[in-house]
């Protein structure tokens, strides 16, 4: 058992170390793969030796071995938390095949959590990947969506599947016509990397947006500018004034398209967990959502914030509770169907 848990924790701490990669590369579209990882300042490629998840950041003591560039501590928790997470798992459903697309599912969290607070970008790897993946993993694995034994192993198979990507359209309809019904919750950001589109200097019109009031620090749209009419309103300097108009419509592109990648992202979810635990899903992140962001409006004044990881908060609630929580929700409402929480798709004639 203890050597079990070691063991998973080691592969966790291993999986970490990658993800940290992932999280600094994907938002800017580069691979994974190569260039192997190397120090940002000295550009040497980092020793195998100098590269063992958990224990070489304190064997370096944080630092470069060529020119003591300082990493951020941050790598070594994301390795100790992955850790954590494979532990987590192998608690809740030992060694098994569900274990291994649960593993999955939170690997795709750890990066969306982490990029979507630095970059506000949920990169489509996580999304789209972890959509096809929670597919494949339903086809090979009834047990995802509690189908049991009935009729040929292909027809098991094949329904498992299909609750499968019933549960992506569900999951990503309903944060898709949330969007479309009016922005309600998603204000937007401007990535610097948007403002090449129309600029040379894209650093000195990201600064110029934020000293106008339109943009925070990190690229968040402000109340400022959704308040404009028309791009006529809009002071900026000189330099830019010529092409204000397309300023004024790239930034308003921004505006509500976060919600693309929240729409992919909970199809994901829905993909590994079903339609029931989609909407679970949907239902509980905006409580964290109003909380935090609540905090943050208090602090900053600006009640922006990246929801992709209050649905992966919610998504893992559904996941540990949603067997007991959706009955007792469906009781709160008068609701008694035949639910058995060992038959988790129940709900649906089949
Ligand atoms: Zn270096």
């Amino acid at each position: 058992m203890i050597i079990d848990i070691i063991f998973i924790s080691l592969i966790g701490a291993c999986v970490g170390s990658f993800l940290n990669v992932c999280i600094c590369r994907w938002p800017d579209e580069k691979s994974v793969v190569s260039p192997a990882s190397h120090c940002v300042k000295c550009g040497k490629s980092i020793l195998w030796h100098d590269n063992i998840p958990l224990v070489s950041y304190w064997v370096l003591g944080g630092k470069c071995r060529f020119c003591g560039e300082k990493f951020s501590m941050r790598y070594f928790w994301i390795e100790l938390l992955t850790a954590l997470v494979f532990a987590g798992f192998y608690f809740y459903s030992g060694w098994s095949a569900v274990t291994a697309a649960y593993l999955t599912l939170a690997c795709c969290f750890l990066v969306t959590v982490f990029t979507d607070f630095d970059r506000r970008i949920i990169p489509d790897e996580v999304t789209i990947g972890g959509m096809f993946a929670g597919l494949v993993f339903s086809f090979f694995i009834p047990a995802l969506h509690d189908v049991t034994a009935r009729g040929s192993w292909l027809q098991m198979h094949v329904m498992s599947l299909g609750w499968s990507a019933f549960g992506a359209l569900v999951g990503g309809g309903i944060i898709y016509l949330l969007a479309e019904i009016g922005d309600l919750i998603f204000k937007g950001v401007v990535d610097k990397s948007f403002l090449k589109e129309i600029s040379s200097r894209p650093e000195e019109l990201f600064e110029d947006l934020v000293k106008g009031g339109y943009l925070k620090k990190r690229g968040y749209i402000t109340s400022r500018f959704t308040r404009l009419k028309n791009h006529s309103e809009m002071t900026l300097s000189p330099s830019f004034e010529s092409d204000k108009e397309k300023i004024f419509l790239l930034v308003k592109d921004c505006l509500g398209t976060m919600g693309g990648g929240d729409i992919k992202l909970m199809a994901m979810i829905g993909a590994f967990l079903g339609w029931e635990k989609a909407i679970l899903t949907f239902l509980i992140a905006p409580f964290f959502g109003i909380i935090v962001g609540g905090i943050q409006k208090l602090r900053t004044g600006n009640s922006t914030f990246p929801y992709g990881p209050y649905l992966v908060l919610a998504a893992l609630i559904a996941l540990f509770f949603g067997d007991s929580l959706i009955p007792w929700l469906l009781n709160q409402y008068g609701w008694t169907p035949d639910y058995d929480p060992m038959i988790q798709s129940s709900f649906l004639p089949r």
